[in-house]
């Protein structure tokens, strides 16, 4: 089994309960679709403004057995005529450095991405380091 976290952005977390997050993260699909075993949820954690609270809660993640670190889908790309586009990038402009700091300081598997992928989007991961 994978356990996985995901972090969700502040700007959205009064206006979704991570419903499409949660559904692709126990049935492997879209940014979860990666893990061959079956996914279980780990935690979930809010990022607020500018980020700086992201790494101690992914050293919590990590104490607590978390393997992988999912960021939400919405945090670099907005729905646009019914589809999720991220050519105008979504709720963060800093999410791309906040998961590299995650990433740099943990060593935990990062990925971007986690519900209804925007077409053509390929999940970008940043590797669990020894
Ligand atoms: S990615 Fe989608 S389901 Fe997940 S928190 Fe953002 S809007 Fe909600
Ligand atoms: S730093 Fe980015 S991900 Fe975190 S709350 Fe602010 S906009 Fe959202």
């Amino acid at each position: 089994m994978t356990k996985i976290a995901i972090i969700r952005c502040e700007k959205n977390e009064d206006r979704c309960p991570l419903t499409g997050c949660f559904t692709c993260l126990v049935g492997n699909k879209q940014g979860f679709a990666r893990y061959e075993d079956a996914s279980v949820p780990g935690g979930v954690f809010t990022c607020r403004c500018p980020g700086d609270n992201v790494v101690g809660f992914a050293k919590i993640l990590k104490s607590k057995g978390v393997d992988a670190i999912h960021f939400v889908t919405c945090t670099f790309a907005a729905k646009k005529e019914g589809k999720w586009d991220d050519a105008q990038g979504g709720f963060c402009e800093d999410i791309d450095a906040i998961i590299e700091k995650v990433h740099r300081e943990t060593g935990m598997s990062c990925v971007k991405g986690s519900a209804h992928l925007p077409e053509n989007y390929t999940p970008r991961v940043w590797e669990k380091q020894a």
